[in-house]
């Protein structure tokens, strides 16, 4: 894998608006390095705690993405230094989100994660109940956290024209929104496997894992 040839070509194929998040969950610090040199600095993870080992020994300058389901009792791990949390999915947790950001008197950006997919294995909300919260007075009175737009995981499926649909009924939501809610900005969709499919129907920021550092190994 070169991983820096890798991640330079898929910056040149995409539009200059749109965000590349390099995602870079059970990777080594050598790999993330490999990518930062190419003068890249958005890198997502999807556990706290791995994210939080790596901000402490890894230049400070990234921007790190929190891109995994969020335990609320771990918010406070990341709360200094997180950039964007991609997949907020309770009026609960963003205000634990609020709270932990005041310590350090930030602001911290999160997306609310819309379901899409047909499976249920995949977290996410309803768009109805992402109105509830934008419009909940719980959520107006946070001074500490801003929902700055949407992010959603498509179906695992070969199918172009299903992934399409869900793409684009996202990016209808999240236009919806954006002419409500003067915060939006970010429409976080597209992996490895979809992404140009993501950009057509109107991404502005994609999470590439698996094209950038090769295939993931659990064990
Ligand atoms: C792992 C992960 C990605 C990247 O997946 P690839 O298929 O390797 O590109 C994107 N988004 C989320 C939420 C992930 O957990």
């Amino acid at each position: 894998m070169d991983i820096a040839e890798n991640i330079q070509k898929i910056k040149a194929e995409i539009p200059e608006e749109v965000t590349l998040v390099a995602i870079s969950k059970t990777k080594p610090e050598n790999d993330i390095l490999e990518a930062y040199n190419t003068g890249h600095r958005h890198f997502g993870e999807n556990k706290i705690q791995e994210m939080t080992e790596k901000w402490e020994r890894l230049p400070k300058d990234i921007k790190w993405h929190m891109v995994g389901h969020v335990q609320r009792n771990k918010v406070k791990y990341m709360a200094e230094y997180v950039e964007l949390i991609h997949a907020v999915d309770s009026l609960k947790l963003l205000k634990e989100i609020d709270k932990q950001a005041a310590k350090y008197d930030r602001s911290i950006s999160c997306l609310l994660q819309i379901k899409i997919a047909e499976e249920d294995t995949k977290y996410g909300i309803d768009v109805d109940t992402a109105r509830d919260i934008l419009e909940s007075s719980d959520y107006q009175e946070m001074s500490h956290v801003k929902i700055v737009g949407l992010m959603g995981m498509a179906t695992l499926t070969e199918k172009t024209e299903k992934i399409k649909e869900e793409f684009s009924y996202l990016k209808t939501t999240f236009d919806e929104f954006k002419s409500r809610y003067k915060s939006f900005t970010t429409l976080s969709m597209g992996m490895s496997g979809d992404y140009k499919i993501a950009i057509e129907c109107g991404s502005t920021m994609i999470r590439v894992g698996s094209s950038i550092f090769g295939e993931r190994n659990y064990n």
